[in-house]
């Protein structure tokens, strides 16, 4: 099938990025939200981001404008009928999560591959949800979308081969490198790097270091780009504590409890950049 019409679910962190790059390669995107306010919020973050390309000379003005105009922010899922290809980007719950597949299974057109952008929960399972499951895959993105290369694609137990190339090819098309992962509870990006910021945050907890310290430990030490506690941060510090507790849920290895001081931070509100507060302030 020819993929034209793209439909986004959230316009949050990772939803607006990804109808930002959906956009810029030529694809019409009709971009979802349960509120008007979440769109606004997500349509300035694209126009800011597409706006500092345009000042890097990575992208021409008149694609800044082609790209912007494509994007069809929409609150009633009933426009995403009209859709090709999905991606589900919408907050890290399998409640939520559920509601939606079994909403966009009745809405979407049989052909259609429903993608999800899920850090954690298992594509089987949702697939599972649906009369469709060879055509539901996980389409994983990184933040910041627009800048990241990596999308780790996730084949769940019914994924056929050919949604499988479908969406590979269309990662390509987006100028980004697709890595084939089973599935698996935080497939292999989050199952590695979770624990060591949940690890991190331990340290900080019992006094061990400042998150300063830690973090430099991680920038001079390891070259990471960023320290583990900054990361956390820019994730957004609600999205991992629901990524350690789908791991602890699925693994079932207390090894993957989350740190008290994340369950803490995150009832408390400090959600990280998104908020203003984490382990820094913003
Ligand atoms: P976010 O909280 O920034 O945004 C989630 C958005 O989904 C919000 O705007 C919210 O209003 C919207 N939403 C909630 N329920 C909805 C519904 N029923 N219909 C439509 N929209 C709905 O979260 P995020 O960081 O963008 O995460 C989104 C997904 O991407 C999650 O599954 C997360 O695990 C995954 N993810 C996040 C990161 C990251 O770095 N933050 C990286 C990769 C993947």
């Amino acid at each position: 099938m020819d993929i034209k019409t793209v439909g986004v679910i959230g316009a949050g962190t990772m939803g607006n990025g990804i109808a930002h790059v959906f956009a810029k390669s030529g694809y019409k995107v009709i971009l979802c939200d349960i509120e008007q306010r979440f769109l606004d919020r997500g349509l300035d973050t694209i126009k800011k981001n597409l706006e500092r390309e345009v000042a890097k000379n990575k992208i021409t003005a008149d694609l800044r404008d082609t790209a912007l105009k494509s994007i069809q922010p929409v609150t009633d899922r009933a426009a995403l009928a009209a859709c090709d290809f999905i991606v589900e980007a919408a907050s890290e719950k399998l409640e939520i999560k559920t509601e939606i597949f079994k909403d966009l299974d009745r809405l979407c057109r049989t052909e259609v591959i429903l993608s999800s952008n899920t850090s954690s929960i298992s594509i089987t399972k949702i697939a599972a949800i649906t009369k469709r499951p060879d055509k539901v895959i996980g389409m994983h993105f990184f933040n910041p979308v627009p800048m990241m290369k990596l999308v780790e694609i996730i084949r769940g137990l019914a994924t056929s081969d050919e949604t499988y190339q479908t969406v590979k090819a269309l990662t390509e098309k987006l100028e980004k490198t697709p890595v084939e992962v089973n599935d698996a509870p935080g497939f292999v990006s989050n199952r590695v790097l979770m624990p060591l910021i949940n690890e991190a945050i331990y340290t900080v907890m019992e006094g061990v270091a400042t998150p300063q310290a830690v973090d430099e430990v991680f920038r001079l030490g390891m070259a990471h780009p960023m320290g583990p506690l900054a990361l956390a941060d820019f994730i957004g510090l609600d999205v991992c504590l629901d990524i350690m507790r789908v791991m602890l849920d699925g693994l079932g290895d207390p090894k993957y409890r989350p740190c008290p001081l994340l369950i803490k931070m995150v009832d408390a509100g400090w959600l990280g950049k998104k908020s203003g507060r984490g382990f820094y302030q913003y």
